[in-house]
């Protein structure tokens, strides 16, 4: 049974003392990883997901399976926690909003609202002086014809909505390939960019506490596969000039959202040649970020520690790094090496508890640990 609610209704400035019930939507990964970082502080957790069981709810104290529009179910789990929090971004925008009137939802609907959309999310990085890929809103084979015009080719056609992994997006290497690119997507609303001739991409965590302080960790390097995240290497190859100007980027992002927990900002790093900006963002996410799992073995505070901070009305604990850092995700059957893996002094094992192995599915990960070079 859920455990009671510890405060009938949380001031928004009140400490969650442990004991107290934090709200996760979402069963995945990154769910469990937050549970347990949360039962580190003696707080409690409730899952709500639609999965009968879920890496998450494994961990956690309670439990809730049901669809994410069942008002009633989301308004009994409401009741039962002090604050709610999500690891995925397409929370229905309707779910937050319901689930806002019961229990305060951090980050805010509104972070999430504008996260969701690929348009809005490059409109407000864009009002707030931050470079973006060039894009232009496209909804028909016509717009998207003369949007090509605009910006040229190679582009790269995403849908407004629900893309991730490189899930919802099309290259475009040639104009005549517009209506084959628009029904790749469906018809679906989507954005055209210019496609970014990027050296390499790079990612910060960061956090930002409800009185406005920040706590950012250094920038990641990513490499993807098949669209999917790869590895993340700390330090990222970059100059300190330009990973300075990362971690500014990414703070004028958190303060400009009133942003209340971990975020993931993704850039892409230009060639020094590019004329203008060598950074622009390319998304972010309103939560704990696979590019920021290394935060936990090399840190003195990881990321899920620092969401259940934020979100608890904690002080931020320091994300200073102690170690270089290699993530590596195991993806589908390389978790079966788990064994060769536990072996190896200096490499982090973590496992999601997954029963199935799937292609393309994150069943773990590892770090590998080495003391700084640069100290
Ligand atoms: P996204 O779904 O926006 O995170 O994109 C997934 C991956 O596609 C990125 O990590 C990049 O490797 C690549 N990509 C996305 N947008 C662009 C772009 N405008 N130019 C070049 N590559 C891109």
């Amino acid at each position: 049974m859920p455990s009671p609610k510890h405060l009938t209704a949380m001031a928004d400035s009140e400490i969650l003392s442990p004991g107290s019930t934090i709200g996760i939507l979402g069963g995945g990964q990154l769910g469990r990883m937050l549970a347990l970082a949360a039962a580190e502080f003696g707080l409690r957790v409730h899952i709500y997901a639609p999965e009968e069981t879920s890496p998450a709810s494994e961990v956690a104290d309670a439990a809730t399976c049901a669809a994410y529009d069942d008002a009633t179910a989301l308004t009994n789990f409401a009741a039962t926690v002090d604050v709610i929090t999500y690891e995925f971004e397409n929370v229905p925008g309707e779910t937050a909003r319901i689930l806002n009137e019961h229990a305060p939802v951090r980050p805010s609907p509104k972070a999430l609202a504008v996260s969701q959309d690929r348009l809005d999310e490059k409109q407000f990085l864009t009002s707030m002086g931050i470079a973006v890929a060039p894009f232009i809103p496209v909804d028909t084979v016509d717009d998207l014809t003369n949007a090509l015009k605009t910006l040229g080719t190679p582009a790269v056609l995403k849908t407004r909505r629900f893309g991730y992994d490189g899930k919802g997006q099309v290259k475009i290497n040639h104009p005549g390939e517009a209506a084959a690119a628009m029904e790749a997507l469906a018809g679906a609303p989507a954005i055209l960019e210019a496609f970014m001739p990027f050296e390499k991409e790079v990612s910060v965590i960061i956090a930002r506490a409800r009185d406005g302080t920040v706590a950012a960790y250094d920038p990641g390097e990513n490499v993807h596969i098949n669209h999917i995240l790869h590895t993340t290497t700390v330090p990222a190859d970059m100059d300190a000039r330009l990973a300075n100007d990362a971690i500014e980027m990414a703070t004028k992002v958190a303060h400009g959202l009133e942003y209340v927990g971990v975020m993931g900002v993704e850039f892409f790093v230009l060639p020094p040649t590019t004329d203008g900006p060598r950074l622009c963002v390319n998304e972010f996410a309103p939560r704990v970020h696979n590019s920021g799992h290394w935060t936990s073995d090399a840190c003195v505070t990881g990321q899920f520690e620092q969401h259940i901070r934020a979100i608890c009305n904690w002080p931020l604990g320091n994300p200073h790094r102690h170690s270089d850092a290699l993530m590596t995700n195991l993806i589908g059957q390389e978790a079966h090496d788990w064994q060769a893996h536990a072996a190896q002094s200096g490499r982090a094992l973590h496992l999601y508890g997954k029963h199935e192995a799937r292609p393309g599915r994150k069943m773990g990960h590892v770090t590998d640990l080495h003391p700084r070079r640069d100290q």
